[in-house]
This record gives structure tokens, sequence and C-alpha cells, in this order.
């Protein structure tokens, strides 16, 4: 039966470029996507920027622009990375339209009268100089159990209590340093607690295949409150400023992000549909008609960081919304991808900048197969391990799989000019083609993609096995075993378009070119394919180079010279050259008792390279091992930097705490033996001592252009 797929990706914060987590995602959905429409399903992949909300805001504040100008300017660096990777969204939108605006707005009006919404009073912390409340995130203070300084609102790092910001000692707005004071506001909630969203919600969790067993299992923890969050109604509502979709008959008031990132899967599909895009799609339903037909399938695929707000809040709000609303048929979690067993971090320097990969030319249909042989469909981390990578695709994808048709289609181009003709075993070959891809088809459709890509190779070995087995080039030799010869030949080429067949939704670049050129489709590869054995090939032409080992090197090379971070929202324009000058003397807290030798004149635009920013050193700490260096957290409001400043002669750290300095926030990050340098704080010395620390005057706030 042929079905209709509405699939999504979670939405990226439009705050900054992919990262390598973004595109496993998008890879992981765009194999399924592209194997559902290889067994004649109709598959409408759509995306968007999630592009509301207060970091958003205060980042667009903070680089002087509009928020609505950041966000396109972050949504018009994605097609670089989609296009390369082969990721084929049909529609890709933002949350931040008229269409988001009017959905979210209408759901929101659907569950108020519902008797699911109701306000009441909350007590904040709030920001009296920026004249806005503040997320925890925004809240600094001292521990309440351990006492450690800076801690964040909502948990110590150190202790790792949870508390509420209001149990801070000595707290402060990480925004303008300013103490915060408590006020009350109305907020709104949605009634998550509800008996008939818990009700709901369990029934939906229950059902097989929503979602799989162990987030089910999470999922019921938490319904029940016996998790690691106890059930609580839903704050859905901010106060202004705030940049996002303001609540209906309640001024000054806005939807919390969360509320409405979900609602762009729709905005974005219905956007799509009013195009005309669907249409060109071959979908002839209106946008409501198609979500409630019987057999449309919305499919959602997210990490498993957001599996609470796709398996509570998201189910309950389209339930009670009503049709045309209709809840996800399968909310498919992935866990996160790590790098030669190390956590991506969100500071520079680990992972793997996807944008690079492209640009140092590596293939991404390397990338797209790795993935899909670690996957499975399971919540669990897959690794990215470089000698893994290089091993697994010149073994498998060179080896095993391009090696066929570049040794078999040379013999019946150069002896058979191209014809096929096979021996009376074909037959059985057929049979066993059918069989391997009953296998990988089932493999596929419940995402145990990895073991697709086994089932696939243990089919390429069996091929070159029987034909290594037929020493094709003896028999090239005797005219008296011509048939054997083409035969043994032509085996392998129905072997090598079967295993096409099933690399395509892992390889479509591979797989479009193996239809066109070398068997002279022209069109892409069907899954019927798989059972017809090709009567012509076409010269060979070179398919796939092996991994050179050295551009892993080059992947994974310090991150100095990479530039692809969430600090610069432009994707790279990375300086591949040489460590940046003056890396070296990050560690020596300046360009110290070089004043004698002060250069010839620059020209404004070269100071203007320079970003100086006010910073807070919000930690010091000696460095074990390190004779000079000191380690300092600076808090340059929205963020804080880790340096290493060579200023342990001059300073006790903990006289340092507290107090503001000036530091190059844009130095290219430098890998040192104590960790990961991300800036360089600015100290003057000469003759008469040093180092000293510059310090800006009073009045001056973390993060504070210098110019
Ligand atoms: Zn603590």
């Amino acid at each position: 039966m042929s079905e209709t797929f509405f699939v999504t990706t979670a939405l990226p914060y439009a705050n900054g470029p992919f990262h390598i987590g973004h595109i496993m995602e998008y890879i992981q959905a765009d194999i399924w996507v592209r194997f559902q429409r290889l067994q004649g399903h109709r598959v409408h992949f759509v995306g968007a920027d999630d592009a509301h909300g207060a970091p958003i805001m205060l980042k667009a504040e903070a680089e002087g622009v509009t928020p609505q100008e950041l966000v396109q300017r972050i949504a018009a660096g994605r097609p670089r990375y989609l296009e390369g990777f082969h990721i084929g969204f049909d529609h890709w939108h933002s949350t931040d339209s008229p269409e988001n605006v009017a959905l979210s707005q209408d759901i929101y009006r659907r569950l108020k009268a519902a008797g699911l919404i109701y306000a009441r009073p909350v007590e904040q912390f709030y920001d009296p100089l920026k004249g806005m409340f503040l997320a925890d995130r925004y809240i600094k203070g001292e521990c309440p159990k351990c006492h450690s300084k800076d801690q964040y609102g909502d948990a110590c790092e150190v202790c790792s209590s949870v508390y509420s910001p209001t149990e801070l000692i000595e707290p402060y707005s990480t925004l303008t340093g300013a103490k915060p004071v408590l006020k009350t506001s109305d907020h709104f909630f949605f009634r998550l607690s509800d008996p008939r969203c818990v009700a709901f919600l369990h029934e939906w969790l229950e059902y097989p295949g929503h979602v799989q067993p162990q987030v089910a299992n999470k999922a019921r923890e938490w319904l029940s409150g016996e998790g690691d969050r106890a059930l609580s109604d839903w704050d859905i509502s901010r106060d202004a400023p705030y940049f996002g979709i303001a609540i209906p008959d309640a001024p000054g008031k806005y939807f919390y992000v969360w509320l409405d990132a979900p609602v762009g899967y729709l905005a974005s599909l219905k956007n799509y549909f009013d195009s005309g895009k669907a249409r060109a799609n071959g979908e002839l339903r209106g946008f409501e008609e198609f979500l409630t037909a019987a057999d449309t399938r919305q499919v959602h695929f997210i990490g498993k960081d957001i599996i609470y707000f796709h398996t509570l809040f998201w189910p309950a709000m389209l339930k009670f919304a009503g049709a045309p609303y209709k809840v996800p048929d399968n909310v498919h979690v992935h866990g996160f991808i790590t790098v030669s067993g190390e956590k991506m971090s969100k500071s520079r320097g680990t992972g793997i900048s996807p944008l690079r990969y492209l640009e140092i030319g590596m293939n991404p249909e390397w990338l797209r197969y790795y993935i899909a042989a670690k996957l499975n469909a399971n919540v669990v981390d897959i690794d990215f391990n470089p000698d893994d990578f290089v091993a697994r695709v010149n073994s498998d994808l060179i080896g095993k799989y391009v090696n066929i048709a570049s040794r078999a289609a040379n013999f019946i181009t150069r002896h058979f000019e191209g014809v096929i003709e096979y021996g009376p075993a074909l037959e059985a070959l057929t049979q066993e083609a059918r069989w391997v891809a009953g296998q990988v088809r089932e493999s596929y459709e419940s995402r145990e993609f990895g073991l697709a890509m086994r089932q696939t190779m243990t089919f390429a070995d069996r091929i070159n096995q029987e034909f290594d087995a037929r020493q094709p080039w003896v028999a090239a030799k005797d005219p008296g075993r011509r048939a054997e010869l083409q035969d043994t030949c032509a085996r392998a080429l129905y072997g090598f378009k079967v295993l096409s067949v099933l690399l395509t939704p892992v390889l479509p670049e591979v797989s479009g070119r193996v239809a066109r050129e070398l068997f002279g489709l022209e069109r892409p590869l069907r899954w019927d394919d798989l059972l017809e054995p090709p009567s012509r090939v076409n010269p060979y032409q070179h398919l796939m180079t092996r991994v050179d080992p050295k551009q892993l090197d080059a992947l994974l090379e310090p991150a100095e010279t990479q530039t692809d971070t969430a600090k610069t929202a432009e994707p790279a324009k990375a300086p591949k050259a040489s460590p940046a000058p003056g890396a070296a003397a990050a560690a020596k807290a300046g360009p110290a008792s070089q004043a004698e030798a002060v250069p010839a004149t620059i020209a404004i635009d070269d100071f203007k390279k320079v970003d100086l920013r006010v910073a807070r050193i919000a930690a010091a700490e000696h460095v074990a091992g390190a004779d000079k260096l000191l380690k300092l957290t600076l808090d340059l409001g929205h963020e804080t930097r880790t340096v290493f400043a060579g200023i342990k002669a001059a300073y006790d750290p903990q006289t340092l705490v507290g107090r503001l300095t000036v530091m190059v926030a844009n130095l290219a990050p430098r890998k040192m033996k104590f960790g990961l340098s991300e800036g360089m704080v600015l100290a003057a010395s000469g003759e008469a001592g040093g180092p000293y620390l510059l310090s800006p005057d009073s009045g001056a706030t973390p993060g504070m252009r210098i110019s």
C-alpha cells in the first residue's frame, strides 16, 4: 500500500551554522526519505530555521542588526551544507513566518477553548538595567551548597546541585552585571497535568512504533512524576522584550520559543503547499486535506536531548487542538555523535566542521556511508573515529563495491562491445538478489541502517568471491572460454547493479552516475531494477576515490585554522593558513616588551579586524604543571571563554576574580598542552616590570566592544 509521508528533522536554532550533529541527523532522515521514495511512497521532507527566543534577540542586538537580519544571514548559509551533503529537503522555511504566527495562535486558541491554558503570577529575576526578565542561563552567582563562584542560575557545575536562581548567593545578570531584582508577572501555562492529557499521552506512548521503547519508558517516567523531571504544567509565555510570536489578547506577552518551534514543522509544510511546490511534487491535495488524510504519516527525526518536548508537549498540543492537526505517527530519536570517543562540545576546537569537510574536498558520500554503517534504531551515541572511517570507506565502498564495476565492465566493453549475456544459472542469482533485497529493505524500514550496510556488503563479498574464483583474467586469454568470461563478468555487473540499488538511499550521487553512465538509463535507479539483469554496459568511468588518511589529518587539525564555530555566524571563510599571528602570545598575556619595535602605520581597517572586548574574569586558577600560566574564565556577557595567560608571576588568581579586563575576542583558538585557549587578555610590560593587566574605566560591562 502506498503511503504519504510528512517528514521533518529537528529545527536548528538560527544563531549559528550547522555542526556535525545537525548533519548526522539530516543524513539519517535523508537516507530514510530516499528509501521510502525508492519503495514508491510519496514523501514531503521539510525543514526550517528555529528563529525566535532571547538568545537570537540578544545576539542580534550585540551585532547591531535586527533579529530578522541575523536569521536571514544564517539561513543564507544553509544551502551550502545541505547541497554539499546531498540532503534533499523539499522545502526550507522559518519559524519567523506568517504561517507560523497563524498556526501557533490558532493552536493556542484551540487549547484555551479546551480549558488547557491558564494564567498565574510568577516571580522571577529581572535585570533592572536591561529591562528584561532573565532566563536561568543569564543569571550567575555563588552556589548555595558548595559556595563556588559564578555558577549558573539552575545548577552548579562544580557540585552538581540543582536549585532555583533565587537561591544563588550574590546573583548577577550576565547581560549587564547588575544585581537582579525579583519581579512578578503573569505567565500562561499549558495544563499538561490535566487528566485528559495524561491519559492521552499514556495511550499514545503505548502504541507500537510511535516512539522507541526506551523513549516511551523515559516519557512514562516523566508522566508519572518519577523521572528526573516531575510532571508540571508548562510555562508557555515570556514577557517583552522578546523575539517571538505575540500571544492573542495578551499585550506584552509572547509564546516561549519552544511552543512555536515545533509548530514550525507545520508552518514549513503549509508554505510548501501554498507555494505550489507540493503540487509540483505530485501532491494535489491542499494543506489541511493532506494533514487529515488517513494515509498521511507524520514523522519526526530528533535528538535525544529534546525528547521531553516531542513526546509530551507536542503530541498533546496537537491532540487537543483537534483537526486538521494530527498527532505524530513516529518520533524517531537518535543519540549524539562523538569524535574519537569525545563528546562534541560547543566550545571551539572539538568536533568536525562539516564545511571544512567539504572545503578540503572530502567526498560527502563517504560520510553518508560511514554514518549509515554506524546507525541503528536505538538511542545510542555513534562515534566518528578517523582510522575506522578510512578503513571502512576504503574497504567497503572502494574495495568491495566500486571495484566490481571497474574490474568487470572492462572485460565486457573490451571483448564483447558492451553486450552482456548470461549463462544458464542466472535465475539463481536473481533469486538471491531478491532475497538479499528483502532483508535490506526490512533493515532500512526499521532504521537499522548499520545492518542494511552489513547485509549489502555481505552480498558484495559474495559477488567478489565468485568473480575471483572464476578468474576471468585467465579465461580472457583463451578464445575457447569466451562464453564463460562473458557470464562471469555479466554476473558481477548484475551484482553491481543490485548493490547500487541497495545503496541508492545512502549514495544518491554515485547511484545516479551508475544508472546514467554505466548502464545508460535515462532515469535514476528504481528498487525494481534489482530484478532486471542489465543487458549492456558502457566503459567504466571512475566512480569514487579512496580516502587519503592525510585528509582526516586536515579535517581534524587543531582548531586555530577553523572558524566555523557558533561565534562566527557566517559559514566559515576559513583562514586555512598558518596559525594566527600572535597566537603564541596568547600564553604571554599580550604583546609584551615589543613596545620598542612598533611597526610602521596600519590602516584603520587593519585595527578594526581586532575584536577587543571588555571581559569579566569569572574565575582564575593555577594550572597544574605550568610555570607561567593562569587559567582564566572570561565572561563576555553572552558567553564565556577560557584563556591561558602568562601572568602567574604577577598575579594571585584570587585577586583577579571579578575584575574587568580587555581581551582579543576573535583570535583563533589555540590548542595548548593544558587545553584550548580561546583568546588573549591584554597586558602591558616593559623595563619597569609587568605584566600589568589592562582594565576599562568603571561603567564598562562584559561584552562591550572596544574601539
Ligand atoms: Zn555547588
